[in-house]
C-alpha cells in the first residue's frame, strides 16, 4: 500500500512522510478512526514508507521493490499483526484463538478491502454476532515475536488493530514495552474507541487522527468496487459518514435486500393477510435458491423483522431501514401482533440451523411458515384457517 493509494486525509499523510523524513517517528503510534475510515491501509502505508529502501523522500514507497510487494501481501517476516479473535470461530474449535492462526483470513479480508470494517472481520472469523478480544496469551505472543531479531533490520512492527478489545490484564502486559520500547521497534495501534484502553497506553503513544474522506472522493472509489451508479453511491458515501468501509457493508447488505426482499415480503404478505395456500406456494422460491442462500435468506428475514420490532417500538434512528426495504417495514410491522417477534425470531434461526444441518428444505420452510401463520392468525376470532 502506498500513501497515493489511501483515501482522503492528504495533510495528515504529509505529516507522516515529514515526521519519517526527519527521523522523529515515535515508537509507539495511536491511529484513531470511524470504523471503515482506513487507518489499516494508512498504517500499512507508513509502515510501507519506512521499509522501502527505494522511497522518495518527501513523497512516497516505490511500491514495486520486493520490500513494498512483501508488505502489500501482509507477508513481510518483520511485520506483526495482532487483532480480536475468539474461540467461537467457525474453525476455531481446533485453533487457538491467537491472531496467528488467523493470518490467512485476515489477508485474504485486507486483499479484498483494505477498509474492512470490524464487522466484516467478525464475518470472517465466523464470529456469528460474538466478539473478538485481544488475550493475555496474544499480549505474550506479541512479546515473544518483538523479541526476535528483526529480518532485514530496519525495524520491527506490531500493529495491533483494536486495542480496546484487550482486557486490563492484556493491555498491562504490553505496558511495559510500550512504555520502553527496543530500539526499532514500533507499535502501530488503531483504535476506534481510544477512550476504552488504558490511559498509561495512550499517554505513551502519538495520537494520530483520522478523518473520512470526503463524499467526491469516496464514490468513484465505492463505484469501482460495487458498480453502483452514481447516485446510489453518493447516497452511501453521505449515509456511512464518508467511511468507505461501512459504505461498502451498506451497499452489501442492498445487494443481497433486493435480491431476498421480495421473497420476504411475499411470505409476510401471505401471513398477514390468512393466506396458507399462498404462502405454501411462496415457499418454492425460497427452496429453489439452493442451501446457502437459504441461510442467507433466515438471517435477512430475521434482520427485517427485527427492523419492523424496532421502528415499531420508536428506535428508528438505529434501525437501519434501506430505502428499498421501508414500504415493506411500514406495511406488515403495524399488522404484526407484539408477541409475534420474539417466537418468530426463534423459528427463523432454528429453520437456519435446519438447513445447515441438511434437513430438507421444502419440509423446513413448510414448518417454518406454519408457526409464522399460527402466530399471526391464531386466536383471531374473525380469520379461518
Ligand atoms: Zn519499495
Amino acid at each position: 500500500m502506498q500513501f497515493k493509494e489511501v483515501l482522503g486525509n492528504g495533510e495528515l499523510k504529509s505529516r507522516l512522510v515529514r515526521m519519517v523524513d526527519s527521523g522523529r517517528t515515535g515508537h509507539s503510534l495511536m491511529l484513531v478512526e470511524r470504523d471503515g475510515c482506513g487507518a489499516l491501509p494508512m498504517a500499512m502505508a507508513l509502515v510501507q514508507y519506512m521499509m522501502c529502501p527505494e522511497r522518495r523522500p518527501g513523497e512516497d514507497s516505490c511500491g514495486v521493490c520486493p520490500v513494498c510487494r512483501r508488505i502489500s501481501g501482509m507477508v513481510h517476516p518483520d511485520v506483526h499483526f495482532a487483532f480480536p479473535v475468539n474461540v467461537a470461530g467457525k474453525s476455531g474449535s481446533n485453533r487457538k484463538p491467537l491472531s496467528g492462526n488467523f493470518l490467512e483470513e485476515w489477508r485474504s479480508l485486507y486483499r479484498d478491502n483494505p477498509y474492512f470494517t470490524e464487522a466484516d472481520l467478525n464475518a470472517a472469523l465466523g464470529l456469528d454476532g460474538k466478539v473478538g478480544a485481544i488475550s493475555v496469551a496474544e499480549a505474550r505472543e506479541i512479546l515473544d515475536s518483538l523479541s526476535l531479531k528483526s529480518y532485514e533490520g530496519r525495524g520491527k512492527f506490531m500493529v495491533v488493530w483494536l486495542p480496546e478489545r484487550m482486557n486490563a490484564e492484556s493491555a498491562n502486559r504490553l505496558l511495559k514495552i510500550v512504555e520502553e520500547p527496543m530500539a526499532d521497534t514500533y507499535f502501530i495501534f488503531i483504535t476506534h474507541a481510544p477512550e476504552r484502553i488504558i490511559s498509561t497506553i495512550c499517554s505513551r503513544s502519538q495520537l494520530i487522527r483520522l478523518y473520512p474522506a470526503p463524499v467526491q472522493e469516496l464514490v468513484p472509489e465505492l463505484q469501482a468496487r460495487t458498480g453502483l451508479s452514481k447516485q446510489e453511491a453518493t447516497v452511501y458515501a453521505h449515509t456511512a459518514g464518508g467511511s468507505l468501509g461501512m459504505a461498502l457493508d451498506m451497499a452489501g447488505e442492498a445487494s443481497s435486500a433486493s435480491f431476498f426482499l421480495p421473497a420476504a415480503e411475499g411470505m409476510l404478505e401471505a401471513t398477514v393477510s390468512g393466506d396458507l395456500v399462498g404462502l405454501l406456494e411462496g415457499n418454492d422460491t425460497v427452496v429453489a435458491m439452493g442451501r446457502e442462500r437459504q441461510k442467507e435468506f433466515c438471517l435477512y428475514l430475521e434482520g427485517l423483522l427485527r427492523k419492523m420490532m424496532m421502528r415499531r417500538q420508536g428506535l428508528d434512528a438505529i434501525s437501519d431501514v434501506l430505502p428499498q426495504e421501508a414500504g415493506a417495514v411500514d406495511r406488515f410491522g403495524p399488522l404484526l401482533p407484539e408477541s409475534f417477534f420474539g417466537k418468530a425470531f426463534s423459528a427463523v434461526e432454528e429453520a437456519r440451523t435446519m438447513v445447515e444441518a441438511n434437513v430438507n428444505a421444502k419440509m423446513v420452510f413448510c414448518h417454518l411458515s406454519n408457526v409464522l401463520f399460527a402466530l399471526v392468525n391464531f386466536g383471531k376470532s374473525n380469520k379461518k384457517v
